[in-house]
């Protein structure tokens, strides 16, 4: 059930079969942490009504104190454990979205700890559709608090190697179920005013999101006013050691301001490592597999000894806008070509 490779650090390396998620969901019923996959990124567990439990994941990841988790749940039921009130929207969202990659922020019910929710009067709730995360909270038998299981400002993980390379020794196991399917987080959606609005682009598209609804669906901004709509907004997030560039802008133009830049930091001595798709003639954006590799390459440049990374923007669209989204906060800086 457990693999031994080191330097594991006394953290346990599972295989996701199902004594080893009885195992897991016995450490988070006992306060412990695990990390386990979802088919967005690995998130690390606790459980979501023992605060204790939950200060851990902080700590675990040097998270500030004030970014909430997301509880994730295996049934509807324990939605409305979880949330004060559940509105319309919100069911017709579930009924088609989960399980799935979209977080729905509702009003708190007093049986969420306030550090799950840094304080906020809200919680986000959301049903993952892979089958080891279901598995697990159903074996838990609780909500699970999780954010992603990466140290805080580092590349989310994709695979439990990536958990380990992270956290190794400061968490109690990592369920190992391959690498995940669409590679960026879930959608966040505040519900809890009279529009719905984006808090953070991912899995689910906005696209989506508004012909579902048969209304349009905001993307929350935090230029011109002094509180993010969302605490996770105002941290550098997703960042490799070295200084990445993103290169935006018509795929022509972007891709010979590329060329360019590599030349002028190999001249220079720095290693160059290069996030582009230039073996695509077209320029057309594979988005999916550009989002399913994309924090799995953040790491690899780090594996590099990269000097500097240089990436080629995609089409703000569909689920290009979360990928963009998480190159953008990963950049060093951003040139418009
Ligand atoms: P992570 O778990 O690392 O994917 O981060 C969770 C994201 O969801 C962060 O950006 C949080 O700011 C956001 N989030 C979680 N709960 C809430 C909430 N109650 N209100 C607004 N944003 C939230
Ligand atoms: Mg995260």
């Amino acid at each position: 059930m457990e693999k031994t490779l080191s330097p594991l650090k006394g953290t346990l390396w599972l295989r996701s079969d199902f004594p080893a998620i009885r195992k897991a969901a016995e450490i988070i019923r006992a306060g412990g942490l695990v990390a386990f996959p979802t088919e967005t990124v690995y998130g690390l567990g606790a459980s979501a009504s023992d605060p204790a439990a939950v200060a851990r994941i902080f700590s675990a990841k040097g998270r500030p104190s004030d970014n909430p988790l997301i509880v994730h749940v295996s049934d509807r039921e324990q939605v409305y454990r979880v949330a004060s009130s559940v509105p319309e929207r919100a069911h017709f969202l579930m009924e088609r979205f989960w399980p799935g990659p979209l977080s729905l922020v509702l009003p708190r019910s007093s049986a969420v700890p306030d550090l799950v929710s840094a304080g906020l009067p809200t919680v986000a709730v959301r049903m993952p559709s892979h089958p080891v995360a279901l598995e697990l909270i159903r074996t838990a038998g609780v909500p699970i608090a999780a954010p992603s299981a990466n140290r805080s400002g580092r590349p989310s993980p994709t695979s439990a190697r990536c958990v380990l390379e992270d956290l190794a020794g400061r968490i109690d196991a990592v369920l190992d179920g391959g690498t995940c399917r669409i590679g960026v987080e879930s959608t966040v959606l505040d519900l809890t005013g009279p529009r719905a609005v984006i808090l953070r682009p991912g899995g689910i598209t906005r696209e989506a999101l508004t012909s579902a609804l048969g209304e349009p669906v905001f993307q929350a901004s935090w230029k011109g006013v002094s509180i993010p709509p969302s605490p996770g907004m105002k941290y550098r997030h997703y960042a490799p050691r070295a200084p990445l560039i993103l290169v935006t802008g018509p795929p022509s133009r972007r891709r010979r301001l590329l060329h360019i830049l590599a030349n002028f930091y190999e001249r220079r001595g720095l290693k160059v490592c290069l996030l582009a798709d230039f073996l695509n003639q077209q320029g057309d954006d594979d988005v999916e597999n550009i989002s399913r590799h994309l924090f799995r390459s953040l790491r690899r440049c780090d594996a590099l000894k990269a000097g500097v990374i240089l990436a080629e923007g995609i089409a703000s669209r569909g689920l290009g806008v979360a990928v963009m989204n998480r190159l953008g906060k990963a950049a060093f800086r951003v040139i418009r070509v």
